[in-house]
């Protein structure tokens, strides 16, 4: 999970790292008050989950409040990397002296977090590391023996950070490490870390990641959750718990329970689509097809405009035939069916499930072969129109 840097910086602050005052804004009006209580000068930031925001003119100096309220609306106007900026920051900007990179990950190879340091930061770590990778340097954090201030700071003279910068840098890692195991971070990272004009060091970029598999010990983070999705039906899908990806170009929409189901009856919608009938989406409903979980499912498929036919694929193995087609009528319950659906219902009591089905306006076959070709005839009807 990837949390904004405005909610990294506040997590920043619990753990003493020294980050400058900040709000967050979602008007230009906003953004020129906040400007105001802090006073002086302040950068606009733009707050999107994706990184390389000061590129895409996602990072502004404002010098006044006036001024950050214009900054503010030149932000709040961007797509980056396709997300629309629908929040800004303002934080009381530094006056830079240099840049540095500092940040903690998981080696997965190793099986060990990693230390990462540059005295090379900022906004073009990415080549420093391509060209120079001897500016860069790391240290494996053996989990026994943690993590000491003299490994950090031999590592950080190594490559090169300066007597003024070196131990209070090692101070701010010692306190990321610190953030990593309590929150189980994937990755923490300050980019840049910076020394300023009157020779202080500070935080101006915040980024954190959790890991999902640790994030039921933190119920705390799960409020910071913001949706990662570009496509607003995807995000509509995974907001309602539906593992859903939408496909470029198809028409057909595909629901099934288990992803190699799933994926096998794309295939053969492909394939005896003959180039009319393509999928359209994949939608696991995983096991059971419990009938709230159908209905999440057909209306997200439904709201695909580009869908003009849908097949459903279920095997009914530990839960039946009959269960499901039960759940199924359950589901079509106030739902407008705005274009024809199949259900390939097969395994335990299927004739049972079928009969169910009989007269509803789910169209229910035995095999997938007849299930794609009611497919493709309503696909060649509809295109010879
Ligand atoms: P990113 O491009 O998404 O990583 O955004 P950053 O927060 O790292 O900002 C990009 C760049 O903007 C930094 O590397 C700095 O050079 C510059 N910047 C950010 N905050 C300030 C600030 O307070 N003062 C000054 N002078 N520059 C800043
Ligand atoms: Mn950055």
């Amino acid at each position: 999970m990837k949390i904004h840097e405005h909610q990294a910086r506040e997590i920043f602050k619990k753990y003493r790292l020294p980050v400058p005052d900040s709000g967050v804004a979602t008007t230009p009006e906003e953004a020129e008050k906040i400007a105001a209580d802090i006073g002086g000068q302040v950068v606009v930031k733009a707050q999107v989950l994706v990184g390389g925001r000061g590129k895409a003119g996602g990072v502004k100096l404002a010098d006044n409040p006036a001024d950050a309220r214009k900054k503010a609306e030149q932000i709040l106007a961007l797509t980056i990397k396709g997300l629309p900026v629908e929040k800004v920051m303002v934080a009381k900007a530094v006056d830079i002296e240099k840049e540095y990179y500092i940040g903690i990950t998981l080696d997965r190879d190793r099986k060990q977090h990693v230390v990462i340091a540059s005295p090379a930061g900022g906004v073009d770590i990415e080549k420093v590391a391509e060209e120079t990778p001897e500016k860069i340097g790391k240290i494996w954090i053996d989990p026994a023996f943690g993590l000491h201030p003299y490994q950090i700071r031999k590592m950080l003279f190594g490559v090169g950070f300066e007597p003024n910068v070196a131990p209070k840098a090692a101070g701010i890692l010692q306190n990321l490490y610190k953030l990593t195991l309590d929150l189980d971070c994937s990755l923490v990272e300050v980019n840049p870390l910076v020394l300023t004009k009157d020779g202080k060091v500070a935080a101006i970029d915040a980024k954190i990641n959790f890991d999902d598999n640790g994030l039921f010990r933190h119920p705390e983070l799960k409020e910071m959750k913001e949706s990662e999705d570009t496509d607003p039906i995807e995000r509509e899908a995974h907001a309602r718990g539906l593992t859903y990806v939408r496909l470029d170009g198809g028409n057909v929409g595909i629901i099934g329970n288990g992803a190699g189901l799933v994926m096998a009856t794309m295939d053969e919608v492909k394939r005896a689509g003959r180039g009319i009938a393509t999928p359209a989406n994949f939608l696991d409903i995983g096991g059971g097809a419990r009938a709230e979980v159908v209905k999440d499912s057909l209306e997200v498929v439904l709201s695909d405009p580009n869908v003009e036919a849908i097949l459903i694929n279920v095997f009914g193995g530990i839960t039946r035939c009959d269960e499901v087609a039960k759940g199924l009528l359950e589901a079509i319950e106030g739902i407008e069916l705005k274009v024809p659906v199949t259900i390939r219902l097969s395994g335990t009591n299927e004739k049972e499930g079928r009969d169910i089905l009989q007269g509803s306006p789910l169209d229910a076959v035995g095999s997938l072969d007849e299930a794609a070709e009611k497919i493709v005839g309503w696909m060649t009807e509809k295109s010879s129109v």
